[in-house]
């Protein structure tokens, strides 16, 4: 192609510009943290790709990012010399969205600004958020290893299309130019836009240069000199000492490497020495990601090796339960030219992966243990958001089931509500005097599983019993059959023994009901023969005059009806 093409955006791409410039404005700094993440995550490409092809440097091994501004043309230039983009990479990477759930967020937009926006901060905003600050928007990029004719211009003004056309490029890499709107001068001042990048992205591990400026007692005014300076401390984060880096740098870095928009819930950070060497930096997040639920999806761990970058979404590095923590882990043993392949088979892959997953358990032991309100709040806000997901953690590690059933929560019968709050060891602690098991419910609805005629008994005689309607629920429990050395039952399972919480005088008061019954119950057994296996008195009923029960070894009502609904 030697001519200038004009293409149309994606319908997605339209509608979050439209979104973004209205309900971002607030926020509109952030455009230079995304461009600068961006040409941070394009010099780490490159030094991946490099690893086997030092020829993709052509001699240029120095890694950085430029940011400069134009008072005249009115004009910011973010350029970077990372792995840059062939015509057909600007075409999908600026023309369209590959985020999954990214059908999922556009379902969720209501048209309430206020509302909007902060979904789409979760969303993640990206190189679109140019576009809050600009109303035309140049790309020239080079693909490492191309050569200078194979450049192209990319341009829009950010409504309904873009162009692309191809242009000689001497040098590899991204230079992104924002012609900025009327009434953002503001933003062209070295001293402006040093501040926001020593906000936001301070933590980049690449040099952000910018040119020096003098005041010039002559023309009294500050003049850009000819060196330049580097505006951040451009020494990764996560290998800094703890004691030097401060919360707001933890949380940018956080936005850096989750796209989030949101600062994260907890994180934890060491360098772990010994058998294995690795620094790890992890995150909870504050909010489930749209795609929580696609197991597929890899996780959002980026590893280095000795500070190198290799991949994202590392996922053999963190359980599936535990998909939704994000972070980075530099390894100082794994080999540089590690793949896929050989992270599944990598012993230090399996060290670095247990070790990750105590450190994980044990943040979010310190938040459901804590004394303090806000710590127990922030619990709170990752069971609502992750319960689920970590529930899995139960038929998937083995290693750590105790730990993580301490960390599970549940709605209960005690107060009357759908809140997942209440610990095994909160249960526990209030077992009426006789009980020696712990009691729950399952069903497809709190509002079922609330309203089971099963507990009635267990009201009667004041015994709590756990309310668990979630779909994982039933899956967990077939491997959890006790806590703290009490059995788990069913209240729906047949033959439900009450032990010590039936008295003697209720005993024998139930065997001659059964005796003086006999004979009707017999008849009944017979008339349902093919549709009941079993039929017998019941004293767990208060109100309701029959129910229903499973056989004791078999599935429950619930699970069988899940697994009609999944076609099994
Ligand atoms: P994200 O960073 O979450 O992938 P963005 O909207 O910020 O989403 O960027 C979209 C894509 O455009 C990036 O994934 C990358 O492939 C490409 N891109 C953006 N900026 C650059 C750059 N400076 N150099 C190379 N590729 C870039
Ligand atoms: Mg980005």
């Amino acid at each position: 192609k030697t001519e200038k093409q004009t293409l149309g955006f994606q319908a997605e791409v339209k509608q979050l510009l439209q979104l973004m410039i209205h309900s971002l404005y607030s926020n509109k700094e952030i455009f230079l943290r995304e461009l600068v993440s961006n040409a941070s995550d394009a010099a780490d490409k490159l030094r991946f790709e490099a690893i086997n092809n030092d020829a993709l440097y052509a001699n240029d091994h120095a890694l950085k990012i430029n940011v400069s501004f134009d008072q005249a043309a009115r004009t910011i230039t973010i350029a970077d010399n990372g792995i840059g983009m062939s015509r057909d990479e600007a075409i999908s990477h600026l023309g369209t969205i590959a985020k999954s759930g990214t059908k999922e967020f556009f379902g969720q937009l209501s048209g309430d600004q206020q509302k909007d926006a902060a979904l789409i901060g979760q969303f993640g905003v990206g190189f679109y958020s140019g576009f809050i600050v600009a109303d035309k928007i140049t790309v020239n990029t080079r693909r490492a290893g191309t050569a200078p004719e194979d450049a192209v211009c990319w341009e829009s003004t950010g409504e309904g299309e873009y162009s692309i056309e191809p242009i000689v490029k001497p040098t590899r890499g991204t230079e992104i130019i924002l012609h900025l709107r009327e009434g953002e001068d503001e933003l062209l001042s070295g001293w402006k836009l040093k501040s926001i990048i020593r906000k936001y992205s301070d933590h980049i591990s690449l040099p952000i240069l910018m040119q020096k400026e003098e005041w010039d007692e002559e023309k009294k005014e500050t003049v850009l000199k000819d060196e330049f300076e580097t505006v951040n401390q451009a020494s990764a984060l996560w290998a800094r000492n703890k004691a030097d880096i401060a919360p707001e740098q933890y949380d940018e870095f956080y936005k850096h490497v989750s796209h989030d928009f949101q600062g994260p819930l907890t994180l934890t950070h060491n360098k772990v020495e010994g058998r294995s060497e690795y620094t790890q930096l992890l995150y909870v997040p504050a909010h489930a990601p749209f795609d929580l639920w696609d197991r597929n999806k890899r996780g959002g761990l980026k590893l280095y090796v000795k500070r190198v970058f290799i991949m994202d979404d590392a996922d053999q590095l963190m359980p599936v339960y535990l998909r939704f923590v994000k972070g980075v882990i530099d390894s100082n043993d794994l080999p540089l030219n590690v793949s896929r392949e050989i992270l599944q088979e990598s012993r230090d892959v399996k060290v670095i992966r247990e070790g990750s997953t105590k450190r994980v358990l044990g943040m979010l032991e310190e938040l459901a243990n804590a004394d303090e309100q806000e710590k127990k709040d922030k619990y709170a806000t990752f069971w609502k958001e992750f319960g689920q997901v970590f529930k899995e953690g139960i038929g998937e590690d083995a290693t750590n089931k105790e730990r993580i059933a301490k960390l599970l929560r549940f709605a209960s019968t005690r107060d009357d509500s759908d809140q997942q709050n209440v610990s095994f060891a909160d249960y526990v602690a209030r077992m009426k005097e006789g009980q020696d098991k712990i009691y729950y419910a399952t069903g497809e609805s709190y509002g079922a599983a609330k309203n089971s005629p099963h507990l009635e008994i267990f009201r009667k005689k004041g015994v709590e019993v756990l309310l668990l309607t979630d779909r994982v629920d039933e899956w967990m429990l077939s491997f959890l059959q006790d806590f703290d050395g009490k059995e788990l039952v069913s209240v729906a399972k047949g033959g439900l023994d009450l032990g010590a919480l039936e008295d003697e005088a209720e005993k024998k008061q139930h065997q001659e009901t059964e005796t003086e019954y006999h004979d009707l119950v017999a008849k009944m057994k017979d008339a349902l023969t093919d549709k009941a296996k079993e039929v017998r008195v019941t004293f767990r009923l208060t109100d309701s005059p029959a129910c229903l029960v499973a056989d004791e070894n078999e599935l429950s009502g619930n699970l069988l009806r899940m697994l009609k609904a999944a076609g099994q």
